[in-house]
């Protein structure tokens, strides 16, 4: 039941979604960036909120977090409502420890009128009202509703990308580039622009929560970890998916993780505008990016080791 939109995956990170490293440099670099870009993301869904970019949110906080983060909603008028605790899985998958995982409390964050009527919203299934109350786009959540609700799909990428303005290599490739704020494909690995499916990789109404958020961040000392995320999404980037799993593949990563069953490989090319210095270099998309790395440094060639 998608009672809560989009909060499938980067809540719990389910033990089988997997990060691969091109190389342990990279790892190095970036796996810190990772976790940083991860924390600021989950601060800015009630951060939009205090800031008045949207009525409500769904914020995953852990009680010692709680215990922070209530004295300063109380002082913005705000309040919290408990759905559900969920437990925190180690965000690489490595090891589904059975004992002393950290918990998460799952709230809604709001004013107490709005965090009422989301509450209604909830109950009556009204994806409608939800989207419209955590700040969706309406072209985004009616896309969530056909493909999520109604096609029973886990996974929007096909259907984001084949709505989007981009090359059809065949019948099941797709070739296109977004700006970053669009760039939902790294949402596995826990760095998004926004907390909705976007509907398309040139959504109007996408872009602007982006920059929104993206300003929110700043406004909060939060400006580092939108760099990195804005670089992150700036990368080219491959998602490839068969028999079920997905595979993305980034410059610094590949990442595997459960995708709707198809017998055959449907493939979506984001071309980027950057890329890291620590990225590999090889055979194929994304190795084969036309962009140049950003800073002077060579990168790995994955095709000679
Ligand atoms: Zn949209």
């Amino acid at each position: 039941m998608p009672m809560y939109p989009d909060h499938r995956y980067e809540l719990t990170m389910p033990t089988f979604t997997r990060i691969a490293w091109a190389s342990d440099h990279a790892r190095e670099v970036w796996e810190p960036r990772l976790h940083a870009v991860r924390a600021a993301s989950l601060d800015l869904e009630w951060m939009s909120v205090e800031a008045g970019i949207r009525p409500c949110c769904i914020a995953t906080v852990t009680p010692a977090e709680m215990l922070r983060l209530a004295p300063r909603w109380l002082s913005h008028d705000l309040t919290s409502h408990l759905v559900d605790v969920v437990n925190l899985g180690p965000e690489d998958g490595s090891d589904a420890a059975t004992t002393g995982r950290p918990v998460g409390m799952r709230l809604i964050v709001g004013r107490l009128a709005d965090v009422k009527r989301m509450v209604r919203a909830v109950e009556a299934c009204d994806n409608d009202t939800i989207g419209l109350m955590l700040g969706y786009p309406p072209c985004c959540t009616e896309f969530f509703r056909t493909v999520w609700v109604e096609g029973d799909m886990i996974d929007t990428t096909w259907p984001m990308a084949a709505a989007s303005p981009g090359e059809r290599a065949d019948e099941a490739t797709i070739q296109l580039e977004s700006a970053w704020e669009a760039n939902i494909l790294w949402r596995w690995g826990g760095v998004r622009p926004v907390p909705s499916l976007p509907c398309r990789f040139d959504c109007p109404g996408t872009l602007s929560f982006a920059r929104a958020l993206a300003g929110v961040a700043r406004d909060n000392d939060l400006g580092e970890a939108m760099d990195w995320t804005r670089e992150i999404l700036s990368w080219p980037i491959k998602w490839s998916a068969l028999h079920g799993i997905a595979e993305i593949t980034t410059p610094i990563c590949k990442i595997s993780t459960p995708t709707d069953a198809t017998g055959v490989r449907y493939t979506v090319e984001r071309e980027g505008t950057t890329y890291p210095d620590e990225g590999a270099r090889g055979l194929g998309f994304p190795y084969t990016s036309r962009v140049a790395p950003t800073g002077a440094g060579r990168p790995a060639d994955v095709t000679s080791a």
